[in-house]
């Protein structure tokens, strides 16, 4: 290759350009069937979720001293609706997946009677590291996780959002209203990266119903107003 040769092909190499026509086809995925289980709508969303799970791995905190195991989602990444919860308990802790504890059974159950299916719902915190003793999170800590929840929304894009708890109302909503105020009506949750507001509906945490149960008809009734709403979708 001559002198000139080699300045053009590294122009057209710094212009971003990686690859060239070939006389034979290249095959860019060895297994093609894989590529047909998986959209490739879904891959990106998957490839994002992994780097946010890494990021969030890395973030130095004083959270990670004393968990086990980081706990980010569990559900289905094309879910309409996103659940957000306070912060993972010992059972999460111990198996990395959010909501399989006593508090996660109410909620399976609060799902079932609105006829949705976890598997089909994408569940999350507000933080992902067990605090220690079960005890809430600082609002420190729940700025701190605030980026990592806020970037979780901006890549699933729901079209709902339930906050279960105080904690996920305060974050999401950024008030420091009591769950008696915020319940019963909707409110939108806005961000730079979304095109549009996401309607969101604030509850009692499940862990709350199971302390107190006269509160449920209140969570009955949200969880209603988000089944209206998402059949009118
Ligand atoms: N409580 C939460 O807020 N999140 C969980 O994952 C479990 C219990």
């Amino acid at each position: 290759m001559n002198q000139s040769d080699k300045k053009i092909l590294e122009f057209i190499k710094s212009s971003g350009i990686n690859y060239f026509l070939q006389d034979s086809p290249k095959k860019w995925f060895d297994d093609d069937s894989k590529l047909s289980q998986i959209s490739e709508h879904n891959i990106d969303k998957k490839t994002q979720i992994q780097k946010l799970i890494k990021d969030i791995h890395d973030h130095k905190t004083g959270l990670k001293k004393t968990a086990k195991k980081l706990v980010v989602y569990d559900g289905n990444l094309d879910s309409k609706i996103m659940f957000i919860g306070e912060a993972p308990g010992r059972d999460e802790d111990e198996q990395g997946i959010p909501f399989v504890g006593r508090a996660g059974q109410l909620l399976n159950k609060m799902l079932f009677a609105i006829n949705l299916k976890r598997e089909k719902v994408y569940i999350t915190n507000v933080v992902n590291w067990r605090p220690p003793d079960n005890r809430t999170p600082t609002d420190d800590e729940i700025l701190e996780y605030l980026p990592f929840l806020q970037r979780q929304i901006d890549i699933i894009k729901p079209k709902f959002i339930f906050l279960l708890g105080g904690v996920a109302a305060k974050a999401i909503l950024s008030t420091p209203l009591a769950l008696g105020k915020l319940r019963g009506k909707w409110h939108q949750y806005k961000s730079l990266n979304l095109e549009e507001s996401i309607p969101t509906l604030a509850s009692y945490h499940p862990a709350f119903l199971l302390r107190s149960p006269q509160y449920k008809k209140h969570s009955w009734e949200d969880l209603q107003m988000l089944q209206k709403k998402m059949k009118n979708e």
